[in-house]
């Protein structure tokens, strides 16, 4: 049997950001008592400043940290710090990298977590993995826990650009491609297969795929799209790793941002949903189901839209397997020749047009 923790609440309300004591009252009746510090960074200091001010009215004993370069040491330093000023409830405030290293800050320093996200772009805000810096700037994933808690507040997404939405459809989405991966893997004995995880992550997929709110600023798509994010973050807890949510399209996604970057940066979702189309040619699947979705929601997938030329793409495809060697997935057994991929690349230059 795993073990595995869960979030004592998942909260996605208008105006939820001022409440937070309130809300976890039945978890931690002392928590506004507890000393807090907010983690967040320079601009979204600014942005979200009458946020900010309204949580530290909720928490008279905190300070404000602004990150720096969201790195495994700088992670460590803030533990570091946390501990010698008895801090015991650490809050991060921001996109991926603020909730990463917020996240692997409390897990060294074993704090209490509260995750609030500005933005649904990716699954990091409930996922037991910190993507970190490390030397040579290249990032790399780091297991740590999920939060205590997590709150969205409405009102913050919906004024995040809809680019960042697009990205978090994107990020689900994946899934359809990764589980499919997993299946795989376990199939062939090379790595554990987890039933109850695999359902957890397909049903965040399919309330994406079969959704008829097409509206993305209405408050009932934000509540479908924060608990799909976070039922695959509990996916991955459940499962002991990130392979419920993560398969080949995330190894091409890690293949252009380590061996491309100086020619595309394409954020995460997006990335990994072009992924998930070739990702889909190579297990022999229906596209059409893919096709559809992207198109539906607008999702931006066009090679070219993001400076990916046909070396760009080809060269990521075949670095893909490279990125996490220990990773069993359909790039194993596909013919990834220049040909082959060629043909992908203007086939979806045609399809996405
Ligand atoms: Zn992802």
């Amino acid at each position: 049997m795993n073990e595995f923790n869960l979030p004592y609440h998942l909260m996605v309300e208008e105006g939820i950001f001022y409440r937070i004591p309130e809300a976890m009252s039945d978890v931690d009746p002392s928590l506004s008592e507890k000393k807090m510090i907010l983690v967040t960074e320079e601009n979204l200091k600014s942005l979200f400043a009458p946020y900010i001010e309204g949580i530290q009215k909720s928490f008279p004993n905190s300070e404000v940290y602004l990150m720096k370069d969201s790195s495994f040491d700088e992670a460590t330093d803030l533990a570091k710090y946390m501990a010698m000023h008895d801090i015991s409830l650490v809050i991060g405030l921001g996109g991926g990298s603020v909730l990463d290293l917020a996240k692997f800050a409390a897990f060294v320093g074993k704090q209490q977590y509260i995750c609030l996200p500005t933005t649904l772009s990716n699954d990091s805000l409930a996922s037991p993995v910190a993507v970190l810096g490390t030397e040579n700037k290249a990032r790399k994933s780091f297991h740590c826990e999920i939060p205590d808690a997590i709150f969205v507040d409405v009102n913050v997404i919906k004024s995040a650009p809809k680019r960042q939405l697009l990205a978090g459809i994107g990020d689900t989405i994946s899934k359809y491609t990764a589980l499919n991966d997993w299946k795989l893997s376990w199939i062939r004995g090379k790595s554990k297969g987890d039933d109850f995880a695999y359902m957890l992550s397909k049903m965040a997929l399919n309330s994406i795929i079969y959704n008829d709110l097409k509206d993305l600023s209405s408050e009932d798509f934000i509540k479908r799209l924060t608990q799909a994010l976070v039922m695959g973050g509990l996916a991955m807890e459940i499962a002991g790793s990130s392979r419920p949510s993560s398969g080949s399209e995330h190894l091409f996604c890690h293949a252009l941002e380590e061996n491309f970057s100086e020619v595309t940066t394409v954020p995460h979702g997006i990335s990994v949903a072009i992924g998930s189309y070739g990702a889909c040619k190579f297990q022999n699947r229906n596209l059409s189901k893919i096709t559809k979705v992207i198109k539906d929601y607008e999702i931006p997938v066009k090679p070219s839209d993001w400076k990916i030329d046909e070396k760009t793409f080809i060269g990521a495809w075949q670095s893909a397997a490279a990125t996490r060697a220990d990773r069993y997935t359909i790039l194993n057994e596909t013919d990834l020749s220049d040909e082959r991929l060629r043909d992908l690349y203007y086939e979806m230059e045609e399809v996405f047009s």
